[in-house]
């Protein structure tokens, strides 16, 4: 059997990936993330880096260190989240945003986190795990 693989690609399409053996997802609350995603909370799943392949535009993805460990990619010519990477303990692995994906997957399992910093006008109304922080 071979390993589904899952493609992804940015709003003006001119960024594509391949990601295989997804592993979590999260809805993170952090004010960070809503910031960089423009919205109450963004969804990330997560792959170790090798899993992740850029399959086209890798020259218009740009980086933003956001904290002193983390690094956001995005795609400088429409500005669609890319990669969340933080080094430390979790360097091995790289976070993109589930929705960007164009092939459907379900993930089998999902939280919330850093719910502490989450909008007021966006209720949690699933009963997924929740952390304050992550
Ligand atoms: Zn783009
Ligand atoms: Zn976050």
């Amino acid at each position: 059997m071979s390993t589904p693989t899952y493609s992804g690609s940015c709003l003006c399409g001119q960024v594509r990936y391949e990601v295989s053996h997804i592993t979590s997802t999260s809805h993170c609350h952090c004010s960070m993330c809503r910031k960089a995603h423009g919205a109450a909370f963004a969804t990330y799943a997560s792959v170790l880096k090798e899993n992740h392949v850029f399959t086209a535009g890798a020259a218009l993805v740009k980086t933003y260190r956001s904290s002193a460990q983390v690094t956001r990619s995005f795609c400088s010519a429409c500005g669609s989240p890319l990669l969340w990477h933080s080094q430390g303990d979790f360097a091995a692995w790289v976070s993109f945003p589930l929705a960007a994906l164009d092939t459907p997957y379900l993930p089998p399992r999902q939280k919330h986190i850093h719910v502490a910093s989450r909008v007021p006008w966006f209720p949690i109304a699933d009963d997924w795990p929740q952390a304050s922080a992550d």
